[in-house]
């Protein structure tokens, strides 16, 4: 079967490589649709800090499954599902408490340890999520971002009737925004210097999109959540509120500590997801909740890998989330 394997920083080899057989317990994919994301980006351009070379990338995806392995029950020749690429110990603190998905001896597929981007892949059925017919491949690659965006409101605290600002229009932006729309959240603005990608956001049902170089933040808000919320978003974060850190940071921002004392404000990180954060994400797409075409931008073959790169970098903030048609 065909692989891509990036052998270094910018570059991508398509090799021949034996098919994988589905060992106890395990389950034999047939991968369709990858989704690239920001954080392969880094890994292409040698910044990802935890990913070594050569690394087999891959962790949005689609599949059907095509063979399973002794021990195997629940799942069917040809359905459609995906999987979480964690790979967790199942014995340190926060497994035995139920975070494995921020396990001491986390490695995921795609950075870590060899991720989806060959023809058959090779996935632990405890961690396959199946499916339903009605979404298509491309949905179906899309949950892990949806996932990401589920587990980072669930870490807020709850947004039911709050005023939530996303900043950033981009994929995993977007889909906060979007998400936090579903959880009954009480007006949601999303800011982006990207015209392209705030429009974007309009087509996904998020109204309130802004761009900052043109409209200050504090105005943006006083539109979006009235008076009130202009008098908060003048001085940061409303007394009591929550600010979650979804994105990666390239640098390390400062924080006012005497501030987050004093309005008693929230800071909270989130790191991708667990199961019910999966569950959850294919429920939202299958419901509309979560609009996922707005964001698709270009397919390539599984041959031209690294020509996805180069689009990317030269669509800039045009192009959202790119696909690897693995198999057609
Ligand atoms: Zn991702
Ligand atoms: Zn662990």
């Amino acid at each position: 079967m065909k692989q891509a394997i990036m052998t270094a920083p910018g570059k991508i080899e398509l090799r021949d490589v034996p098919q994988p057989q589905a060992g106890p317990g395990e389950v034999l994919l047939r991968v369709r649709r990858i989704g690239v994301c920001g954080s392969d980006i880094h890994v292409w351009h040698g910044k990802h800090p935890y990913t070594k070379y050569p690394v087999v990338q891959g962790h949005e995806f689609s599949a059907e499954v095509a063979a399973m392995g002794p021990g195997v029950a629940g799942l069917r020749v040809g359905q459609k599902v995906t999987a979480m690429p964690q790979i967790v110990c199942g014995r340190c603190g926060p497994c035995r408490r139920g975070d494995y998905h921020i396990c001491d001896a986390l490695r995921v597929e795609g950075f870590q340890a060899p991720g989806c981007a060959q023809e058959f892949f090779v996935a632990r059925a405890d961690w396959i999520v199946p499916l339903p017919d009605s979404l298509t491949f491309e949905q179906g690659a899309m949950v892990e971002p949806v996932a990401v965006a589920v587990h980072a409101l669930g870490k807020s605290g709850g947004v039911g009737g709050r005023n939530v600002v996303v900043l950033g229009a981009g994929p995993i932006g977007n889909l906060v925004a979007q998400c936090a729309k579903a959880d009954g959240a009480g007006a949601v603005l999303i800011t982006d210097v990207s015209e392209h990608r705030l429009e974007i956001a309009r087509r996904c049902g998020v109204r309130h999109a802004s761009n900052p170089s043109i409209e200050p933040l504090a105005q943006a808000a006083g539109n979006a959540f009235g008076a009130q919320g202009f008098a908060a978003a003048v001085s940061g974060l409303a007394k009591g509120g929550v600010l979650v850190a979804v994105g990666v940071f390239g640098s390390q921002p400062r924080v006012d500590v005497g501030l987050v004392q004093d309005r008693e404000l929230t800071i909270r990180g989130t790191l991708m997801y667990r199961r019910e954060d999966y569950e959850r994400a294919v429920g939202l797409i299958v419901s509309g909740q979560v609009k996922c075409e707005p964001l698709m931008s270009e397919h390539f073959p599984l041959a031209q890998y690294d020509q996805a790169y180069e689009h990317i970098e030269r669509s800039r903030d045009r192009s959202m989330k790119v696909f690897i048609d693995v198999t057609a």
